[in-house]
């Protein structure tokens, strides 16, 4: 008789604990995963995919505009928030559903329900009562953080509800500068929504290049949101007329919806991680090593639960690398370095590598290639948006560290740009490889003219 239940209890059915799951049912291991909400994590149920779609849908705004210079008129054009919704709401819907089936298909076993670890080898499910298990991979992910010291911050929403809104603001104020702070804004800006984003730092997006960062807080006011920097929310009251937010800048927005996005914490709560000796890091992460084992032999985890790089394909990558290592007998590491991201700004980013400033940190002597300027599809419209490519090169070896594009299709080209950097390119060989014409993406490989950025001279 087997000594446990399970060969594998996966608490949690996102991108990460999906993985893994499936590709360790396929194996033939006895694997179950336990969900509390609806299967596909936030990604599918409330990240990256309904943010999509919400990019999708507030972008046409644009597009009419840049058609107008086209020759088309566009009359009578309007948006209808509760159907945009109710379309959105199915396609998830269908999404969750393929999730399902493809763990049903794989052999594994769908528990809902919310789990805690009873002890390293027992796990018990809300109404379901107790298994055991020999491995268990906690995949839970994060959820959005709030502060506390906000007074009035029941009022304000998270990005979880900002997904579910009955209807279209006509004001809305965020909070936060980084990933949904900056992609929010873009989205109700893009739907018409008068957008004011308040943000703590002198610029936005943290973490990017600084070239990138201050390019893209321009062209977003040049599309109409106002972004207040230095600057914080202490208090928001509720009115009639809506809600007033107080900010440490002594400025006072109204607005009819507030959106804090100041991070998100991994979601531990509850889970029984200190009854099984699991330990945490101080920001509440479970601490994990390359294979992505806690401090307890039996005990995995995976994705942001985790707080290594949240991003989708990384918690895919990790739950893949356990799976391999722990059921196919192929030990298997994911490389974290790297990895490329995009943030569905409006206009959007995409990078890789290093910043100008980390590369310089890092390799002393860097060459900068840097260009700015306007999109062809832009040409017949009478504003001045900017799109922006930069190139970061260690001076000793000729490789390629990092490349930052913002504009239209810079999530799209920069795949490509990362697989070139990954695998160690230098500038001579993307200069060596030839253009397509008429492309935004050429830009990279005709950069020729090195960049120096004011205030460097000629030591940089
Ligand atoms: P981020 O960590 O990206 O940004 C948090 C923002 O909140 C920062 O601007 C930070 O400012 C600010 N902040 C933090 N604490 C406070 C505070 N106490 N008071 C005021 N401001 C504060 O978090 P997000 O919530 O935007 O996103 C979470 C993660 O989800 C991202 O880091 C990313 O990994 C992932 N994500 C990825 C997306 C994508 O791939 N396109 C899209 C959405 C999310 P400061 O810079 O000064 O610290």
């Amino acid at each position: 008789m087997a000594k446990y239940d399970y060969d594998l209890f996966v608490i949690g059915a996102g991108s990460g604990g999906v993985r893994a799951a499936r590709l360790a049912a396929m194996s033939g291991a006895k694997v179950a995963v336990a969900e509390e909400h609806r299967v596909g994590g936030t990604c599918v149920i409330r990240g990256c995919v309904p943010k999509k779609f919400m990019v999708y849908a507030s972008e046409f705004a644009h597009h009419f505009k840049t058609a107008k210079g086209y020759g088309w008129t566009i009359e009578g054009a309007s948006f209808d928030w509760p159907a945009f919704i109710a379309e959105k709401d199915k396609e998830i819907a269908r999404l969750s559903g393929i999730y399902v089936r493809n763990l049903q298909n794989a052999g594994a076993e769908l528990v809902h329900g919310k789990a805690r670890l009873v002890d390293a080898h027992t796990v018990e499910v809300d109404g379901k009562g107790r298994v055991t298990a020999d491995k268990i991979l906690i995949a839970t992910g994060g959820r959005p953080w709030m502060p506390k010291d906000v007074v009035g911050i029941e009022h304000a929403i998270s990005s979880n509800e900002a997904f579910q809104l009955p209807a279209l603001p006509k004001r809305v104020v965020i909070a936060g500068g980084g990933y949904i702070a900056v992609e929010f804004a873009g989205i109700f800006n893009g739907l018409g929504v008068e957008t004011t984003l308040v943000h703590r730092g002198p610029n936005i997006l943290r973490g990017f290049d600084d070239d990138v960062r201050a390019h893209v807080a321009e062209e977003m006011e040049k599309r109409g949101v106002k972004v207040r920097l230095g600057s914080q929310i202490t208090e928001i009251a509720k009115g009639e007329g809506g809600l007033t937010v107080c900010c440490t800048d002594r400025h006072s927005l109204e607005a009819d919806v507030v959106l804090f996005a100041l991070g998100r914490e991994p979601y531990v709560e509850g889970l029984g991680l200190e009854t099984a000796g699991v330990k945490l890091s101080d920001t509440g992460a479970v601490i994990v090593d390359d294979h992505s084992r806690t401090n307890v032999d039996n005990i995995w985890a995976v994705g942001d639960v985790t707080d290594r790089i949240n991003l989708t394909p990384v918690a895919i990558r990790e739950g893949a690398a356990f799976a391999q290592t722990e059921f196919y007998g192929n030990p298997t590491t994911f490389d974290h370095d790297t990895v490329a991201s995009a943030v569905f700004s409006q206009p959007p980013i995409g990078s890789v590598g290093l910043s100008e400033a980390d590369a310089r940190h890092k390799y002393g002597k860097v060459d900068i290639y840097l260009t700015r300027f306007r999109p062809m599809k832009y040409a017949f419209m009478h504003g001045d948006e900017r799109c922006l490519m930069k190139l970061v090169v260690d001076a000793a070896t000729d490789r390629v560290v990092g490349c930052h594009i913002v504009g239209p299709d810079g999530p799209e080209m920069i795949q490509m740009a990362a697989i070139a950097i990954k695998m160690g390119s230098t500038k001579a060989q993307w200069d060596a490889t030839c253009a397509v014409h008429p492309t935004l993406a050429e830009e990279l490989v005709t950069l020729r003219e090195k960049y120096v950025p004011p205030g460097l001279g000629q030591a940089a």
